[in-house]
Protein backbone atom coordinates (compact mmCIF):
# COMPACT_ATOMS: atom_id res chain seq x y z
CA UNK A 1 0.00 0.00 0.00
CA UNK A 2 1.53 3.56 -0.99
CA UNK A 3 -0.87 5.81 0.74
CA UNK A 4 -0.58 6.74 4.29
CA UNK A 5 -3.23 6.16 6.70
CA UNK A 6 -5.74 8.40 8.13
CA UNK A 7 -5.82 6.58 11.67
CA UNK A 8 -9.37 8.12 13.13
CA UNK A 9 -9.24 5.85 16.19
CA UNK A 10 -5.94 6.90 16.65
CA UNK A 11 -7.17 10.89 16.46
CA UNK A 12 -10.45 10.11 17.95
CA UNK A 13 -8.63 8.74 20.76
CA UNK A 14 -6.70 12.28 21.17
CA UNK A 15 -9.41 14.19 20.70
CA UNK A 16 -11.46 12.32 23.63
CA UNK A 17 -7.90 12.70 25.54
CA UNK A 18 -8.06 16.26 25.33
CA UNK A 19 -11.77 16.39 26.59
CA UNK A 20 -11.40 14.47 29.05
CA UNK A 21 -8.76 16.63 30.20
CA UNK A 22 -11.19 19.70 29.69
CA UNK A 23 -13.36 18.10 31.77
CA UNK A 24 -11.33 17.32 34.68
CA UNK A 25 -10.31 21.15 34.29
CA UNK A 26 -13.87 22.47 34.46
CA UNK A 27 -14.74 19.97 37.28
CA UNK A 28 -11.85 21.37 39.18
CA UNK A 29 -12.68 24.86 38.37
CA UNK A 30 -16.12 24.11 40.00
CA UNK A 31 -18.04 23.35 36.63
CA UNK A 32 -20.52 20.97 36.12
CA UNK A 33 -20.02 17.47 33.89
CA UNK A 34 -21.34 18.57 30.71
CA UNK A 35 -24.45 16.13 30.10
CA UNK A 36 -25.49 14.21 26.81
CA UNK A 37 -28.66 13.07 26.74
CA UNK A 38 -29.41 10.27 23.91
CA UNK A 39 -32.68 9.06 22.56
CA UNK A 40 -33.12 6.07 20.75
CA UNK A 41 -36.40 4.65 19.22
CA UNK A 42 -36.98 0.98 18.76
CA UNK A 43 -34.13 -1.87 18.61
CA UNK A 44 -32.76 -1.47 15.61
CA UNK A 45 -29.26 -3.73 16.05
CA UNK A 46 -27.29 -0.98 14.65
CA UNK A 47 -28.34 1.85 16.20
CA UNK A 48 -28.24 0.15 19.60
CA UNK A 49 -24.31 -0.45 18.96
CA UNK A 50 -23.92 3.28 18.34
CA UNK A 51 -25.84 4.58 21.25
CA UNK A 52 -24.10 2.26 23.64
CA UNK A 53 -20.64 3.55 22.01
CA UNK A 54 -21.24 7.20 22.21
CA UNK A 55 -22.93 6.95 26.06
CA UNK A 56 -19.80 4.58 26.94
CA UNK A 57 -17.51 7.61 25.60
CA UNK A 58 -19.30 10.10 27.30
CA UNK A 59 -19.08 8.35 30.15
CA UNK A 60 -14.99 7.62 30.11
CA UNK A 61 -14.43 11.21 29.47
CA UNK A 62 -16.36 12.26 32.97
CA UNK A 63 -19.41 13.29 30.92
CA UNK A 64 -22.91 12.88 32.43
CA UNK A 65 -24.87 10.20 30.09
CA UNK A 66 -28.27 9.79 30.27
CA UNK A 67 -30.78 7.18 27.79
CA UNK A 68 -34.14 7.64 26.86
CA UNK A 69 -35.11 4.52 24.86
CA UNK A 70 -38.55 4.51 23.47
CA UNK A 71 -40.48 1.74 21.75
CA UNK A 72 -40.74 1.70 18.08
CA UNK A 73 -44.19 2.53 18.36
CA UNK A 74 -44.12 5.95 20.05
CA UNK A 75 -46.44 8.40 19.10
CA UNK A 76 -44.26 11.21 17.42
CA UNK A 77 -46.08 13.72 20.15
CA UNK A 78 -44.67 12.37 22.64
CA UNK A 79 -41.14 11.91 21.61
CA UNK A 80 -41.50 15.64 20.63
CA UNK A 81 -42.83 15.89 24.85
CA UNK A 82 -39.40 14.78 25.86
CA UNK A 83 -37.57 16.69 23.77
CA UNK A 84 -39.29 19.79 25.18
CA UNK A 85 -38.35 18.21 28.25
CA UNK A 86 -34.61 17.81 28.14
CA UNK A 87 -34.73 21.05 26.32
CA UNK A 88 -35.64 22.91 29.28
CA UNK A 89 -33.57 20.99 31.60
CA UNK A 90 -30.27 22.66 33.25
CA UNK A 91 -28.38 19.08 33.11
CA UNK A 92 -28.92 18.41 29.77
CA UNK A 93 -26.28 20.15 27.53
CA UNK A 94 -27.13 18.23 24.47
CA UNK A 95 -29.76 16.39 22.31
CA UNK A 96 -28.99 13.68 20.18
CA UNK A 97 -31.58 11.78 18.53
CA UNK A 98 -30.28 8.39 17.32
CA UNK A 99 -31.54 8.25 13.29
CA UNK A 100 -33.20 6.95 11.37
CA UNK A 101 -36.56 6.54 13.21
CA UNK A 102 -39.65 4.67 12.80
CA UNK A 103 -41.98 5.61 9.72
CA UNK A 104 -44.59 7.40 11.96
CA UNK A 105 -42.22 9.95 12.88
CA UNK A 106 -41.31 13.03 10.81
CA UNK A 107 -37.50 13.02 11.43
CA UNK A 108 -37.42 17.07 10.33
CA UNK A 109 -39.54 17.90 13.15
CA UNK A 110 -37.91 16.26 15.38
CA UNK A 111 -34.65 17.93 14.42
CA UNK A 112 -36.45 20.91 14.40
CA UNK A 113 -37.76 20.36 18.06
CA UNK A 114 -34.24 20.27 19.38
CA UNK A 115 -33.10 23.48 20.87
CA UNK A 116 -30.42 24.96 18.05
CA UNK A 117 -28.03 25.52 21.51
CA UNK A 118 -28.35 21.91 22.34
CA UNK A 119 -28.42 20.41 18.77
CA UNK A 120 -25.27 18.45 19.45
CA UNK A 121 -25.78 16.47 16.06
CA UNK A 122 -25.24 20.02 14.40
CA UNK A 123 -28.61 19.01 12.08
CA UNK A 124 -30.95 21.99 13.04
CA UNK A 125 -31.66 24.25 10.24
CA UNK A 126 -30.02 26.94 12.32
CA UNK A 127 -26.81 25.43 13.11
CA UNK A 128 -26.75 24.45 9.26
CA UNK A 129 -27.41 27.87 8.33
CA UNK A 130 -24.39 29.05 10.28
CA UNK A 131 -22.35 26.91 8.74
CA UNK A 132 -23.13 27.95 5.58
CA UNK A 133 -22.54 31.46 6.68
CA UNK A 134 -19.23 30.47 8.33
CA UNK A 135 -20.33 31.50 11.40
CA UNK A 136 -20.01 30.09 14.69
CA UNK A 137 -21.99 26.88 15.42
CA UNK A 138 -22.48 23.19 16.44
CA UNK A 139 -21.09 21.74 13.17
CA UNK A 140 -22.45 18.17 11.86
CA UNK A 141 -20.53 15.32 13.45
CA UNK A 142 -19.38 13.56 10.57
CA UNK A 143 -18.19 16.15 8.22
CA UNK A 144 -16.31 18.37 11.18
CA UNK A 145 -14.93 15.05 12.36
CA UNK A 146 -13.07 14.28 8.91
CA UNK A 147 -11.77 18.14 8.88
CA UNK A 148 -10.20 17.85 12.28
CA UNK A 149 -9.05 14.61 11.01
CA UNK A 150 -6.84 16.20 7.70
CA UNK A 151 -6.32 19.21 10.12
CA UNK A 152 -4.55 16.74 12.82
CA UNK A 153 -2.69 15.25 10.01
CA UNK A 154 -1.46 18.66 9.10
CA UNK A 155 -2.52 18.15 5.25
CA UNK A 156 -3.20 21.54 3.93
CA UNK A 157 -6.44 22.15 1.81
CA UNK A 158 -6.51 25.56 0.90
CA UNK A 159 -6.83 25.02 -3.61
CA UNK A 160 -7.83 21.79 -3.75
CA UNK A 161 -10.06 20.33 -6.05
CA UNK A 162 -12.80 18.48 -3.73
CA UNK A 163 -15.14 16.09 -5.10
CA UNK A 164 -18.05 14.45 -2.53
CA UNK A 165 -20.14 11.65 -3.90
CA UNK A 166 -23.49 12.06 -1.69
CA UNK A 167 -25.56 14.96 -1.13
CA UNK A 168 -27.14 13.83 2.05
CA UNK A 169 -28.39 16.54 5.26
CA UNK A 170 -26.07 14.37 7.03
CA UNK A 171 -22.91 13.97 5.37
CA UNK A 172 -22.92 15.34 1.46
CA UNK A 173 -23.99 18.96 1.84
CA UNK A 174 -22.36 19.60 5.49
CA UNK A 175 -19.34 18.55 3.81
CA UNK A 176 -19.51 20.27 1.01
CA UNK A 177 -19.70 23.01 3.16
CA UNK A 178 -16.61 22.37 5.53
CA UNK A 179 -14.40 22.51 2.41
CA UNK A 180 -15.71 25.45 1.02
CA UNK A 181 -14.77 27.03 4.26
CA UNK A 182 -11.50 25.44 3.91
CA UNK A 183 -11.13 26.98 0.71
CA UNK A 184 -11.39 23.60 -1.44
CA UNK A 185 -13.53 24.17 -5.25
CA UNK A 186 -15.86 21.68 -4.25
CA UNK A 187 -17.59 19.58 -6.55
CA UNK A 188 -21.22 17.49 -5.50
CA UNK A 189 -21.81 14.40 -7.00
CA UNK A 190 -24.99 12.26 -6.43
CA UNK A 191 -26.88 9.37 -8.71
CA UNK A 192 -28.19 11.32 -11.03
CA UNK A 193 -24.63 12.78 -12.05
CA UNK A 194 -22.73 12.15 -15.71
CA UNK A 195 -19.91 10.40 -15.94
CA UNK A 196 -18.57 10.30 -12.22
CA UNK A 197 -15.50 8.54 -12.97
CA UNK A 198 -14.58 11.37 -14.95
CA UNK A 199 -15.46 14.09 -12.37
CA UNK A 200 -13.48 12.06 -9.85
CA UNK A 201 -10.13 11.68 -11.67
CA UNK A 202 -10.54 15.66 -11.19
CA UNK A 203 -10.59 15.21 -7.51
CA UNK A 204 -6.96 15.93 -5.64
CA UNK A 205 -9.42 15.29 -2.27
CA UNK A 206 -12.32 12.15 -2.76
CA UNK A 207 -14.97 11.99 0.05
CA UNK A 208 -17.52 8.93 -0.45
CA UNK A 209 -20.44 8.72 1.11
CA UNK A 210 -22.57 7.02 -0.90
CA UNK A 211 -23.99 3.89 1.44
CA UNK A 212 -22.38 1.29 -1.51
CA UNK A 213 -19.62 -1.49 -0.78
CA UNK A 214 -16.58 -1.16 -2.74
CA UNK A 215 -18.19 1.40 -5.04
CA UNK A 216 -15.33 3.92 -5.80
CA UNK A 217 -12.78 1.72 -7.93
CA UNK A 218 -8.65 2.84 -8.36
CA UNK A 219 -8.98 3.85 -12.11
CA UNK A 220 -11.39 6.73 -10.95
CA UNK A 221 -8.64 8.22 -8.68
CA UNK A 222 -5.98 10.78 -9.67
CA UNK A 223 -2.97 9.68 -8.25
CA UNK A 224 -1.94 11.25 -5.17
CA UNK A 225 -5.64 12.07 -4.04
CA UNK A 226 -6.46 11.99 -0.30
CA UNK A 227 -9.29 9.67 -0.36
CA UNK A 228 -12.20 9.41 2.66
CA UNK A 229 -14.24 6.75 3.04
CA UNK A 230 -17.40 7.94 4.84
CA UNK A 231 -19.89 4.57 4.24
CA UNK A 232 -20.28 1.89 6.58
CA UNK A 233 -21.40 -1.22 4.73
CA UNK A 234 -22.17 -4.57 6.43
CA UNK A 235 -21.31 -7.58 4.01
CA UNK A 236 -23.05 -10.81 4.45
CA UNK A 237 -20.08 -12.27 6.14
CA UNK A 238 -20.92 -9.68 9.04
CA UNK A 239 -17.85 -7.99 8.15
CA UNK A 240 -18.36 -4.00 7.62
CA UNK A 241 -16.96 -2.47 5.08
CA UNK A 242 -16.36 1.44 2.83
CA UNK A 243 -17.75 2.56 -0.28
CA UNK A 244 -14.10 2.33 -1.58
CA UNK A 245 -12.29 -0.47 -2.91
CA UNK A 246 -9.85 -0.28 -0.37
CA UNK A 247 -6.72 -2.00 -1.58
CA UNK A 248 -6.64 -1.03 -5.24
CA UNK A 249 -7.60 2.44 -4.44
CA UNK A 250 -4.92 2.88 -1.34
CA UNK A 251 -2.02 1.97 -4.04
CA UNK A 252 -2.84 4.97 -5.45
CA UNK A 253 -4.19 7.32 -3.01
CA UNK A 254 -1.32 9.55 -1.04
CA UNK A 255 -3.77 9.36 2.04
CA UNK A 256 -6.26 6.95 2.86
CA UNK A 257 -9.16 6.51 5.81
CA UNK A 258 -9.93 2.85 7.00
CA UNK A 259 -13.16 1.21 7.66
CA UNK A 260 -13.31 0.83 10.31
CA UNK A 261 -10.77 3.02 12.73
CA UNK A 262 -11.60 5.98 10.02
CA UNK A 263 -14.30 8.65 9.96
CA UNK A 264 -16.78 6.67 12.44
CA UNK A 265 -14.79 7.21 15.38
CA UNK A 266 -14.33 10.83 14.64
CA UNK A 267 -17.98 10.96 14.55
CA UNK A 268 -18.05 10.50 18.03
CA UNK A 269 -15.17 12.64 19.17
CA UNK A 270 -16.86 15.68 17.46
CA UNK A 271 -20.47 14.68 19.29
CA UNK A 272 -18.36 14.92 22.22
CA UNK A 273 -16.79 17.93 21.42
CA UNK A 274 -19.63 19.77 20.18
CA UNK A 275 -21.38 18.83 23.86
CA UNK A 276 -18.15 20.20 25.72
CA UNK A 277 -19.11 23.43 23.58
CA UNK A 278 -22.74 23.20 23.85
CA UNK A 279 -22.08 23.33 28.07
CA UNK A 280 -19.56 25.95 27.70
CA UNK A 281 -21.97 28.09 25.62
CA UNK A 282 -24.53 27.65 28.30
CA UNK A 283 -22.38 28.53 30.98
CA UNK A 284 -21.38 31.51 29.69
CA UNK A 285 -24.75 32.78 28.47
CA UNK A 286 -26.04 32.84 31.75
CA UNK A 287 -22.64 33.81 33.11
CA UNK A 288 -21.31 30.67 35.49
P1 LIG B 1 -27.74 8.59 1.83
O1 LIG B 1 -28.60 9.61 2.46
O2 LIG B 1 -28.32 7.29 1.39
O3 LIG B 1 -27.04 9.29 0.57
C1 LIG B 1 -26.32 8.54 -0.38
C2 LIG B 1 -25.90 9.46 -1.48
O4 LIG B 1 -25.20 8.69 -2.45
C3 LIG B 1 -27.08 10.13 -2.20
O5 LIG B 1 -26.83 11.51 -2.35
C4 LIG B 1 -27.13 9.42 -3.55
O6 LIG B 1 -27.53 10.25 -4.63
C5 LIG B 1 -25.67 9.04 -3.74
N1 LIG B 1 -25.56 7.91 -4.65
C6 LIG B 1 -26.21 6.73 -4.59
N2 LIG B 1 -25.85 5.97 -5.64
C7 LIG B 1 -24.97 6.68 -6.37
C8 LIG B 1 -24.26 6.43 -7.58
N3 LIG B 1 -24.39 5.28 -8.25
N4 LIG B 1 -23.44 7.40 -8.04
C9 LIG B 1 -23.30 8.57 -7.39
N5 LIG B 1 -23.95 8.86 -6.23
C10 LIG B 1 -24.77 7.92 -5.74
O7 LIG B 1 -26.50 8.21 2.75
P2 LIG B 1 -25.74 9.01 3.93
O8 LIG B 1 -26.61 9.08 5.11
O9 LIG B 1 -25.10 10.24 3.41
O10 LIG B 1 -24.61 7.92 4.25
C11 LIG B 1 -23.70 7.47 3.26
C12 LIG B 1 -22.87 6.35 3.84
O11 LIG B 1 -22.12 6.85 4.94
C13 LIG B 1 -23.66 5.17 4.40
O12 LIG B 1 -22.91 3.99 4.19
C14 LIG B 1 -23.75 5.47 5.88
O13 LIG B 1 -23.88 4.30 6.67
C15 LIG B 1 -22.40 6.09 6.10
N6 LIG B 1 -22.32 7.01 7.24
C16 LIG B 1 -21.24 6.90 8.03
C17 LIG B 1 -21.05 7.77 9.08
C18 LIG B 1 -19.81 7.64 9.91
O14 LIG B 1 -19.77 8.17 11.01
N7 LIG B 1 -18.79 6.98 9.41
C19 LIG B 1 -22.00 8.77 9.36
C20 LIG B 1 -23.10 8.88 8.51
C21 LIG B 1 -23.24 8.00 7.44
P3 LIG B 1 -29.04 10.86 -4.74
O15 LIG B 1 -29.08 11.96 -3.73
O16 LIG B 1 -29.09 11.33 -6.14
O17 LIG B 1 -29.97 9.73 -4.43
Amino acid sequence: MAARLLDGKACARQVQEDLASAVRARREAGGRAPGLAVILVGDNPASSIYVRKKRQTCEAIGYLSTGHDLPANVPQAELLALIETLNADAAVDGILVQLPLPDQIDAQAVINAIHPDKDVDGFHPVNMGRLALKLPGLRPCTPHGIMTLLQRAEIPLAGLHAVIIGQSNIVGRPMALELLNARCTVSICHSRTQDLPAMLRQADLVVAAVGKPRFVQADWIKPGAIVIDVGINRLNDGKLCGDVDFEPVAEKAAWITPVPGGVGPMTVATLLGNTLRAAEQRDSAIGG
